[in-house]
């Protein structure tokens, strides 16, 4: 496994226990969150004191939106400035842990909208610590951030090995106001990203068991929580089966299946984990051929067949969209090249073709 820096607690009272150790980290922190998951998962009311306690001051950026913009990010790094802020503490899903880690190398390198993709003028970060409220992106494990630009549509991550947080406080009791389709979204992306160590041309043999035990997690765990959502127990393992998720793709990277899944949501406002969900059986099919055993494996460790893999699937996932032919033809010659172009497809286990993307983008129009 790549070293991952990151240091993680994981328990009912991981920042109660453990949230001292923040103070290591700096004086006055930047809170990087959403409009409402800070608030609604109960974090806040964790941590404030526990900053009060330690004399760590702080100002909270609230403005994080789903698949967050670089214009947000800029906002962000400018009141990150103007604050005086030595660190960031990101709070709730992967949109605000992927912003405050942007915000971090942004206020430290003086860069700017233009500039944020260039990982060789990141040459310093600000600590960054994170308190997921979802169970799904593993971003708090990971050295990537993927941002969104409104203006283009274009979304597309970069990694830098300074962007691992120095905590993560993991509490899955942050994770039960998750709705059911966030619920669902989440714990779909980190099986993509268990799946996608599979597939990954840097898959090597020792992230195999937390692949298989991640994957077996979701895929015993996800429908029982969906209909007990308040069960502790089956929110904490997802929230681990999502931590391993991260804990692989900080080795791996992630494939085709997250480049074809971005134009989803940024064209048709489809989340991220259902767009990575959508495409799930047709890569599967499409890699196969290229990583069979590897796929025998896991089916045999999970005692199921590809067919049952694929059913479970259909129960989960919503019926698939309706569109206008034409609208979906304008975005597939739109989109297209830039799947083709986007950075994780140097990780397909084979050679992608046009037509390959094409081909899964027809099937789940229904075209
Ligand atoms: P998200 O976009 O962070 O959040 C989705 C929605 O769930 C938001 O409306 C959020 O509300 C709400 N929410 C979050 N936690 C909640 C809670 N405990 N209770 C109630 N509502 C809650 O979702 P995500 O799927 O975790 O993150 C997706 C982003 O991460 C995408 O941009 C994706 O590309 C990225 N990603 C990053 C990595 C990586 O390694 N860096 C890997 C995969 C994906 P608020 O608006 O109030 O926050
Ligand atoms: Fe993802």
């Amino acid at each position: 496994m790549e070293h991952i820096p990151t240091k993680t607690y994981f328990s009912l009272t991981a920042l109660n226990d453990y949230g001292h150790n923040i103070i290591q980290h700096g004086k006055k922190a930047l809170i990087v969150t959403g409009r409402n998951s800070a608030i609604k998962s109960g974090v806040l009311n964790d941590l404030l004191p526990i900053l009060g306690n330690s004399n760590i001051s702080y100002s909270i950026f609230n403005e994080v939106q789903e698949n967050p913009d670089i214009s947000i990010i800029v906002k962000g790094s400018n009141l990150f400035k103007l604050m005086n802020c030595d660190f960031i503490i990101a709070i709730g899903g992967g949109s605000p842990i992927d912003a405050g880690k942007a915000i971090s190398v942004m206020a430290a390198n003086n860069l700017d909208s233009k500039n944020i993709y260039n990982i060789s003028l990141q040459e310093k970060a600000f600590p960054i610590i994170a308190i997921p409220t979802t169970s799904g992106t593993g971003s708090e494990v990971t050295q990537y951030s993927v941002l969104n630009n409104n203006e283009s549509k274009i979304k597309a991550g970069f990694g830098h090995q300074l962007l691992f947080p120095k905590i993560a406080f993991y509490n899955p009791i942050y994770t039960v106001s998750m709705s059911k389709i966030v619920t669902r979204d989440t714990a779909i992306d980190a099986l993509s990203h268990l799946l996608e160590g599979l597939y990954s041309n840097k898959y090597c043999e020792n992230i195999v068991k937390y692949i298989h035990e991640g994957i077996g997690i979701i895929y015993k765990t996800l429908i029982p929580c969906l209909n007990n959502p308040e069960n502790i127990e089956l929110r904490e393992k997802l929230m681990y089966a999502a931590h391993l998720g991260g804990c692989v793709i900080a080795k791996t990277g992630t494939t085709m299946q997250h480049s074809i899944g971005y134009p989803l949501t940024t064209e048709f406002d489809i989340s991220h984990g259902l767009a990575n969900g959508m495409v799930m059986k047709y890569i599967m099919n499409l890699f196969e051929p290229y990583v069979k055993d590897r796929l025998n494996d896991l089916f045999n460790n999970l005692n199921i067949k590809k067919s049952d893999f694929f059913e479970w699937l259909d129960e989960l996932l919503p019926p698939l969209i309706e569109r206008e032919s034409q609208e979906i033809k304008t975005f597939i010659n739109k989109r297209v090249p830039e799947v083709l172009e986007s950075r994780n497809m140097a990780l397909n286990p084979c050679n992608v073709k046009k037509e390959d993307i094409i081909y899964i983008y027809n099937k789940i129009f229904c075209l």
